[in-house]
């Protein structure tokens, strides 16, 4: 525990009072729980320099104070999701450099055959051999991949990638994509490059991370043109979110329409509010139950069949 930590528990509700909120969210609706296919597991050194980075206000976190509240062990983490009732959630970890995503590959794997509920979580990283440690995840089991943009850097339509889209594509694997430029832009962040991966790969299953903020009608755009595009919810509609890259209200209707391919995504444990309050920022945009349930489970279950 630090400092930051403790500031943050003695302003908010305890633990089992929280958690007694997010199971009545779910309960309400009539739902047997929540998936959430946003969350962060990973090596725990490679985590702990993830929340140096929060604390530093590093430039990709837009430069803002990023409290994270959930920074407990990794066990109590799981934990955590568990006593929520998140039947099922992922592991998204993602490499910064060449020659660091086979390791992180075969961490998530065991990662999930450890831990009840976790999705088996891959990544990938523009670099020679992508095509060949996909392929391994892929037999290996994986059910979800992550890219990150903005921290990987690359042109997610570079050549290299290409075998790497066509296999997943084929395999119909979904991809959790950090490609819109909020908080901070990255030099290949943004709808362009993600249009040009989609004309090459029509069928690949791109789960645009974030509603693709601040850029969220672009990839609105996008996923009305292509069917096996999705849009995870994570962060957006949060206070935190509101503040500087608010989404447009001219666009929920849009969002309303493509209800069946929204999914509950939440970047715990990396977040400055409590879970419960993503939750609520979904229920007050006043799109009604039918939205929300789908949104919080029914969709993710039919995608990864849980
Ligand atoms: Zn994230």
């Amino acid at each position: 525990m630090d400092a930051m930590n403790d500031q943050h528990s003695a302003a908010g509700p305890t633990a089992p009072e929280e958690a007694a909120g997010v199971r009545r969210f779910w309960t309400r609706l009539g739902l047997p729980g929540l998936i959430d296919v946003h969350t962060h597991f990973m090596p725990e050194r490679v985590l702990r320099k993830v929340w140096d980075y929060f604390d530093a206000q590093g430039p990709l976190t837009g430069g803002r104070e990023w409290p994270i509240t959930y920074r407990r062990d990794e066990a109590e983490r799981a934990a955590v999701l568990e006593e929520f009732g998140v039947r099922a959630f992922t592991s998204m970890l993602y490499p910064h450099k060449p020659g660091m995503a086979r390791w992180l590959n075969e961490w998530a794997a065991g990662f999930a055959r450890r831990t009840p509920g976790c999705l088996h979580t891959a990544t990938l990283y523009c670099e020679p051999d992508v095509g060949s440690y996909v392929r391994e995840a892929v037999d290996a089991g994986a059910r979800v991949f992550k890219a990150h943009v903005q921290v990987g850097a690359y042109d997610p339509a570079d050549d290299l990638l290409q075998p790497a889209w066509g296999l997943l594509a084929e395999a119909g694997i979904p991809v959790v994509i950090h490609c819109g430029s909020g908080p901070a832009p990255g030099k290949h962040t943004g709808p362009e490059p993600i249009a040009r991966v989609l004309a090459r790969n029509p069928g690949l299953r791109l789960i645009v991370a974030h509603l693709g903020m601040p850029e969220y009608e672009d990839f609105l755009d996008l996923a009305e043109r292509h069917p096996q595009v999705r849009l995870d919810t994570t962060m957006a509609f949060t206070d935190f979110t509101e503040a500087f890259m608010p989404f447009p209200a001219q666009a929920l209707p849009r969002l309303a329409d493509l209800g069946d391919r929204v999914l509950l995504g939440s970047d715990f444990p990396n977040i400055p509010h409590l879970y419960l309050h993503q939750l609520d920022a979904l229920e007050r945009l006043g799109l009604g139950p039918d939205w929300l349930r789908a949104v919080c489970h029914d969709n993710a279950a039919a995608l990864f069949g849980v």
